[in-house]
């Protein structure tokens, strides 16, 4: 891109910080990472939503191995009224237990939602669980996470595209952006 493309939204501005055709790469690479980890594992994916969707959708079909998937949505109390504990919305709809479980996120900001759910998923006794995130932020992380497939770190700043949003908008569109300060 010669001029970073900006879109505006809640009077907000956001910069274009990762085109359409790196975070291509970026999901080619980890598809290969995890076709050849897993085959003959037979993994079970699971999407959280609603911010994983279009990564998981564009993932998911570079993915060649038996494999089933399911949605899940969550969501984590933390700060003052922490109970650290995170709060089920839709569940999986597929047994869990003695499956090898592939979590597929967005992006990890404190982490504190993927520390709770793997909590959480503990307790269907999996044979495994590891996650995969187009998006980490490690200056941001709070607790101490294995995060074996990440896409790209990045630094500690507010994005939206590709399913991440701002107050809903903004998950349409096909760059990363970055809120300018
Ligand atoms: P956590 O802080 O628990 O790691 O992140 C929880 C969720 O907050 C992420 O899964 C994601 O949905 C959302 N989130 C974290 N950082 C960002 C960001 O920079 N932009 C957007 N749109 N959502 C984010
Ligand atoms: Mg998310």
């Amino acid at each position: 891109m010669s001029q970073k493309q900006i879109v505006s939204l809640g009077g907000y501005d956001f910069e274009a910080s990762i085109e359409a055709s790196e975070i291509e790469q970026l999901v080619k690479n980890l598809a290969d990472r995890i076709n050849m980890d897993y085959d003959d594992r037979n993994p079970i994916f699971i999407i959280v939503l609603s911010g994983a969707f279009i990564f998981a959708a564009d993932l998911l079909r570079e993915i060649n191995i038996k494999s089933d998937i399911t949605v899940v949505k969550v969501k984590s109390y933390h700060g003052f009224n922490s109970t650290g504990e995170v709060k089920i919305l839709l569940a999986a709809d597929i047994d869990l237990s003695k499956r090898h479980l592939v979590i597929i996120e967005d992006i990890v900001d404190t982490a504190q939602t993927l520390h709770h759910f793997s909590d959480y998923l503990r307790q269907f006794d999996p044979l495994s669980i590891e996650t995969v995130c187009l998006l980490s932020k490690p200056d941001a992380h709070q607790v101490d996470i294995d995060l074996k497939y990440v896409g790209k770190d990045i630094p500690n700043d507010f994005v939206i595209g590709y399913g991440l949003d701002y107050n809903g908008q903004g998950r349409n569109l096909k760059h990363i952006f970055t809120k300018v300060d």
